[in-house]
């Protein structure tokens, strides 16, 4: 038996869209695949409100991570951290041997502006990392708040690892000002793992031209030309690229507004339900709309707990990493409706003799 996907990703796919991951591949060369590469590029520029260039990348999120790691500073990396993804972020400078330093925030709690203006104020950074709903504590950064504070540093870039808010929470690319935003397809998008898209700006590339060793997988130069072409750098996953057409028309019918809309009910149910039986983990005012992070205060084993909902055929994310059985994390994002939330919630309920 299927179990329905209550974990921060992958999530639930519709038929519909996995249906077209079975369509047989055409030449990634193909006028087909050109034409098909266009118009996911064109949805994608519409869904973040992005003009300029579209990255489509066969990669799981974290190779977009390293792509910007390597094509997106010429000086020193800042990279703003609150929890796991953050971390992630940060590891990866170090491992590519790039100049970085990290601002850490408590784990469960918010980036502040200040903060971040604070450290760009040092004069020593020409681009900043930045988790928009850091997946491992359930935080919702301040995005338009931070942006703001970024843009008054006019050689500092933003990146944005937007992985977990993509297709819920509405990102207006432009408006903000950002300079690089990346999403996989597996979270709030609702497609299959294995493929991921990043919206950048013009001088992102112009920056690039000028840094050496830009590894060739994720060279942005070589990205840039690619999406020109409307063609895959290398071969691409024209099966995702099938289902991310589809799942992004779904999304725009939906609307932005209407789906943010949506996450939030759905965030504001599990919540209070959260509340009442236990606690929160995210400090209030931030918490992400498309999972709740619960403190564990009644210790529930949370694999046994999984092992029941099973039977019912779902399954909720445990705590990442160190934060495991400490808390654990009910996503409600992508394909997941309210109903279903209340449905999922009265099972927990009921194993835990809490109604
Ligand atoms: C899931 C996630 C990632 C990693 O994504 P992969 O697609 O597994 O590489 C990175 N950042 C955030 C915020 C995430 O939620």
């Amino acid at each position: 038996m299927h179990k329905r996907l209550f974990i921060p990703g992958p999530t639930e796919v519709a038929e519909v869209v996995r249906q077209e991951m079975s369509r047989p591949p055409v030449g990634h060369r193909s006028e087909e695949a050109t034409v098909l590469g266009g118009r996911v590029i064109s949805q994608v520029q519409k869904l973040l409100n992005a003009r300029g260039p579209i990255f489509l990348s066969t990669s799981s999120s974290t190779g977009l991570m390293e792509g910007v790691v390597r094509n997106g500073s010429a000086r020193r990396f800042l990279s703003v951290t609150c929890g796991a993804f953050g971390d992630r972020w940060h590891q990866i400078c170090h491992m590519n041997g790039k100049p970085v330093d990290a601002l850490e925030v408590e784990w469960g709690r918010a980036v502040r502006p200040e903060q971040v203006r604070q450290a760009l104020a040092t004069g020593k950074y020409d681009a900043v990392l930045l988790t928009h709903n850091e997946t491992s504590t359930g935080i919702l950064n301040p995005l338009a708040e931070i942006a703001q504070v970024v843009r008054e540093f006019p050689d500092v870039f933003l990146f944005v690892d937007a992985v977990s808010s993509v297709a819920a929470a509405r990102i207006d690319f432009d408006g903000l000002g950002l300079d690089g935003l990346l999403a996989g397809v597996q979270k709030a998008l609702a497609v299959s793992p294995g493929f991921s898209l990043m919206a950048v700006t013009d001088r992102v590339i112009e920056r690039a031209r000028g840094i050496e060793n830009r590894g060739f997988y994720f060279d942005f130069v070589r990205h840039y030309a690619s999406y020109e072409k409307k063609q895959g750098v290398t071969t691409p996953s024209t099966s995702h690229l099938y289902a991310l057409d589809l799942q992004l028309a779904r999304i725009l019918e939906e609307t932005m507004p209407a789906r943010e809309a949506r996450h939030r009910l759905m965030a504001a149910r599990t919540r209070a339900w959260a509340q009442e039986r236990f606690a929160l983990f995210p400090e209030a005012g931030y918490e992400s709309i498309t999972l709740t992070a619960v403190r564990n205060t009644r210790g529930v084993d949370i694999p046994a707990l999984n092992e029941q909902l099973a039977k019912r055929g779902a399954v909720i994310g445990n705590g990442y990493g160190r934060l495991k059985n400490e808390t654990f994390r009910i996503a409600h994002m992508g394909e997941i409706r309210l109903e279903e939330v209340e449905e999922l919630l009265g099972w927990i309920d009921e194993i835990l003799g809490l109604c």
